[in-house]
């Protein structure tokens, strides 16, 4: 790439003027920090000031960044093929990525469609359940159940199950396909389970039971949405009234998937199995957007043995040869580390340097799942300020309305974490 630009000043100031960057606002947006390269659990920004990364880039960086592994998994696959179209060709990245899939989640999830991020992935979900139903020679069901504070991403059909406040639906009325929503799940991960909090859930599902294809939710791990960890039990119910009622259920294990809250898959801690998986952002490790939705074979058979027997989806970019390897490496990398051992230890560590700060005056509340910190504010955090404090204290953070949170990289060593969970004991001070 040849430099356009004179100076970092000078390309900072055309990214200002001319690029969007996510949920922002052309008009004076926010200033955006020059990162120029990473490596390990650090960014180096462009000042030679380096940063440890608290985000992992939203979910995915479990490896850390510049991995000796990962790069070398896409140098070779770049030197063979980068990508051909998925129409009519066949490639070893993809088959060994599906077959790693199909090992790793539940028994009954046996048929893999490789979309190509994870909104895309849940858009493919939900039109497998349509699609389900009108192959079944029930097309009416078009609906779907969903709690509130849920996040799927940011396409239609993804927004239509989102929060509906947290999603801004009032801006896309008239747009979107309109949902049935229940409460949001209130008993936390870990607390007793109160077994009457279904019974909103459950009446809903009775009363929309004719016109619903399925119900979505993100397994004990509400993300974007608001960062709450709630019951199994709630999932536990959830999976017995679809099977009650012959409804799909669907799983996005988008920000949960590959080990982040203690489990492979978050809906472990439930015991329970999906009809319809989403897997995402962690997938490849942080390199390259790549995401898969996985069904069983009633869902994939139901869809194609009726009168709609062609699964209506096929990205240009499906089965990135390029992303399945990094994915492939990324996979094997976790599988050989002792994961569990390392999400726990920074459990731990979250937990000891976070949980005390419950008492500050300006926190609402903390809360520690897995290798995910949040503490949530009293009030909406000033982003600019907490962001260049953060930065100061050496940390990378990005605070969202009243929630300061973590999901570090598995293997950042324990200094570095307490660097992390310095940062955020300050913004409380
Ligand atoms: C991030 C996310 C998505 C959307 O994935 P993209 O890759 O951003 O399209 C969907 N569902 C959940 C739970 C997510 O966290």
């Amino acid at each position: 790439m040849k430099s356009l630009f004179s100076s970092t000043a000078a390309w900072l100031a055309f990214d200002r003027a001319h690029l969007w960057h996510p949920y922002t606002s052309m008009h004076d947006p926010l200033p955006c920090y020059p990162v120029e390269s990473a490596s390990g659990v650090r960014f180096r920004l462009a000042d030679g000031r380096e940063l440890i990364d608290g985000m992992g880039s939203w979910w995915c960086a479990i490896h850390g960044y510049n991995h000796p592994e990962l790069n070398r998994a896409l140098r070779e696959q770049s030197e063979k093929m980068s990508h051909v179209m998925f129409g009519g060709i066949a490639h070893e990245p993809a088959a060994t990525l599906g077959k790693h899939l199909v090992d790793l989640t539940p028994a009954p999830l046996q048929h893999v469609f490789l979309a190509d991020s994870g909104s895309i992935a849940v858009e493919v979900a939900l039109k497998m359940a349509l699609q389900y139903w009108y192959s079944q020679g029930q097309p009416g069901r078009q609906r779907f159940l969903t709690v509130r504070g849920g996040y799927h991403g940011d396409p239609f059909a993804c927004m239509s199950v989102c929060d509906p406040v947290n999603g801004m639906h009032h801006i896309f009325q008239g747009m979107l396909p309109q949902q049935v929503f229940a409460p949001a799940p209130q008993t936390r991960f870990g607390e007793p389970w109160n077994p009457q909090e279904l019974d909103a859930f459950r009446e809903l599902l009775v009363q929309h039971r004719q016109e619903l294809a399925g119900v979505i939710l993100e397994p004990i791990v509400q993300g974007a949405g608001g960062m709450r960890f709630y019951a199994p039990e709630y999932l536990r119910g959830v999976r017995e009234l679809c099977d009650e009622h012959g409804l799909l259920l669907i799983l996005d294990e988008i920000a949960t998937g590959f080990g982040r809250t203690g489990r492979l898959f978050a809906a472990e801690h439930a015991g329970v199995s999906p009809d319809i998986l989403c897997v995402g952002k962690a997938l490849t490790g942080g390199y390259m957007t790549l995401a898969a939705t996985l069904a069983t074979s009633r869902v994939a058979m139901g869809i194609s043995q009726g009168s709609a027997p062609l699964l209506m989806h096929g990205p240009t970019f499906m089965g990135n040869p390029l992303a399945c390897a990094v994915a492939c490496a990324s996979i094997e990398l976790l599988l050989d580390s002792p994961w569990e051992t390392r999400v726990a230890r920074i459990e731990a560590i979250l937990k000891q340097e976070l949980l005390p700060l419950r008492d500050s005056p300006k926190v609402a509340d903390v809360r520690v799942l897995g290798a995910i910190g949040v503490i949530e504010m009293q009030e909406p955090v000033d982003v600019a300020a907490a962001q260049k404090a953060l930065v100061e204290a050496g940390v990378w953070i990005r605070p969202f309305g009243k929630l300061v949170y973590v999901m570090p990289a598995y293997l950042m060593p324990e200094p570095d974490l307490r660097t992390l969970t310095a940062g955020m004991q300050r913004l409380c001070e």
